[in-house]
């Protein structure tokens, strides 16, 4: 990682971009490490953010951030329905995101500072494009998913036309979908929502300006998504920029909306090589009491040291582990170790760390497997199922959790990763992934080549 400030001075551009994250841990990161990556190469940056899920702009004083009113009320911002969450922000954004840019541009050009070049937003803020347009800005989109999760939502209204959904128990959940190889019926996305109809809306509208943009930069790698790049190019006709991962030049953790607890490090640093399995489900998904209770004995039951982050909202209905049994951790005589928030990447760098057990957000795939972790796929919603099917199927990393979750189940999983011999075979694939990837950032590589042609190509406005 090099000196940011300096390589902005050797490098300076006079050209200002604007980014505009989506509000959410798995979404902000992705976006200001790009930032970090922009400026390091002599972009001025200013970020526009919602007061909802805002970034802490002290952490980034090489930054300008802009803060603009969202508007959700108490009870719209603790919803757990991320699509009408979602939805209220599209709607309550789009006017005060339109007066921000507006402003930004005329104080630019009135103040004679240097031009804006283009906006960057989450291709998830679909609304963003007819604002870029009524002001004559370009917009490039972030793609904060892996290319072949992407391909599947841009392939979900036909399957919705030729009567995929609703998905239901008497289809067939374990047949090939043969539109979209290597997935499984079961893998299909599907969000728990209300408002089920909202989103096959916003996911083809998300489609259909990513379409209509100036291009598309992907967190994600030539190397690790061949194919489906090669598949993106031949339906999207736009400029596409594959230069991650992002955290190997900058770490997320600056951006951290829960502070992490860094306790968990010195712990991990007592334990022997590759001996603790670190658990985690992301920012957002939620289990129930059930399956928190099955998780922990699953747990206790393997034997094997863990350290498990359980987020305030993880467990529906708790403040946080009060549902343990009594003793739960006691009885485990130090084995376990709960936090609320981790510093994850350095804990799937520290030597101590064995496996991953991970609900494959991609935030969190991207970051275990550059350091050749071996993954237990849990995946909750959405593209999570993609990612696990790719991740067991296809670069073989994982093993993919599928049955109901239970202790028994969960212990043999622990095992089966951690102790068996296919847990080492799969450790030394994922061990041979984490060379390749180390080398997708380094001059002349094709995540720096990349990056190279997206700096032309704005450079180019
Ligand atoms: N993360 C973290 N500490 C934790 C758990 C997660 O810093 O205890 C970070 C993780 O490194 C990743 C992000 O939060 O960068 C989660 O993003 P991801 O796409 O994996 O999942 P999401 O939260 O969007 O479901």
């Amino acid at each position: 990682m090099e000196n940011l400030g300096e390589s902005h001075m050797q490098q300076k551009k006079g050209r200002r971009l604007i980014l505009f994250p989506l509000p959410f841990q798995g979404h902000i990161n992705p976006m200001l490490q790009l930032a970090n990556i922009l400026y390091s190469k002599g972009f001025s940056i200013t970020i526009i953010h919602t007061k909802f899920n805002s970034p802490n702009p002290s952490n980034y004083p090489h930054f300008t951030f802009c803060s603009i009113q969202d508007g959700l009320s108490e009870t719209e911002a603790s919803t757990t329905d991320f699509v009408a969450l979602i939805s209220v922000l599209h709607v309550k954004c789009a006017a005060p995101f339109q007066d921000c840019l507006a402003k930004l541009l005329s104080n630019a050009e009135e103040k004679e500072e240097e031009p804006i070049a283009c906006l960057i937003t989450d291709a998830s803020w679909f609304f963003t494009h007819d604002v870029a347009e009524s002001l004559k800005l370009p917009r490039i989109v972030l793609r904060s998913l892996s290319v072949s999760s992407s391909l599947v939502y841009a392939a979900l209204p036909v399957l919705s036309q030729k009567g995929y959904f609703p998905i239901q128990d008497s289809h067939d959940l374990e047949a090939p979908v043969p539109e979209l190889p290597p997935l499984r019926m079961k893998d299909i996305p599907v969000i728990e929502t209300l408002y089920q109809e909202t989103l096959h809306q916003f996911a083809a509208e998300a489609i259909n300006q990513m379409k209509a943009s100036s291009g598309c930069i992907w967190n994600s790698v030539q190397e690790l998504e061949q194919d489906s790049l090669a598949k993106f190019h031949r339906e999207f006709p736009i400029p596409s920029f594959p230069i991650g991962p992002f955290h190997k030049y900058y770490p997320a953790s600056a951006s951290s909306l829960l502070s992490q607890d860094r306790i968990c490090i010195s712990r991990l640093d007592k334990q022997a090589p590759k001996s603790v399995i670190y658990v985690s489900f992301g920012s957002i998904a939620a289990i129930d009491e059930t399956k928190f209770l099955e998780v922990a004995w699953g747990l206790a039951n393997s034997k094997v040291p863990f350290l498990w982050v359980v987020r305030p909202g993880l467990v529906r209905g708790a403040e946080w582990i009060e549902l343990l049994p009594r003793g739960f951790l006691e009885m485990l005589d130090g084995r376990g170790h709960i936090v609320k928030w981790a510093p994850q990447q350095e804990v799937l760098a520290h030597p101590a760390t064995g496996a991953f057990w991970t609900h494959c957000g991609w935030n969190s795939t991207l970051e275990s497997m550059c350091e050749g972790v071996p993954m237990i796929c849990q995946p909750c919603h959405g593209e999570q199922m993609v990612i696990a099917r790719y991740v067991s199927d296809v670069w073989k990393v994982g093993l993919h959790l599928e049955r109901k979750l239970e202790r028994g189940e969960v212990e043999r999983a622990i095992r089966r990763v951690m102790v068996d011999a296919e847990g080492r075979e799969m450790r030394n694939r994922a061990e041979i992934l984490k060379e390749k990837l180390d080398l997708c950032t380094k001059q002349g590589s094709s995540s720096y080549q990349s990056l190279e042609n997206l700096i032309s190509y704005i450079l180019s406005y």
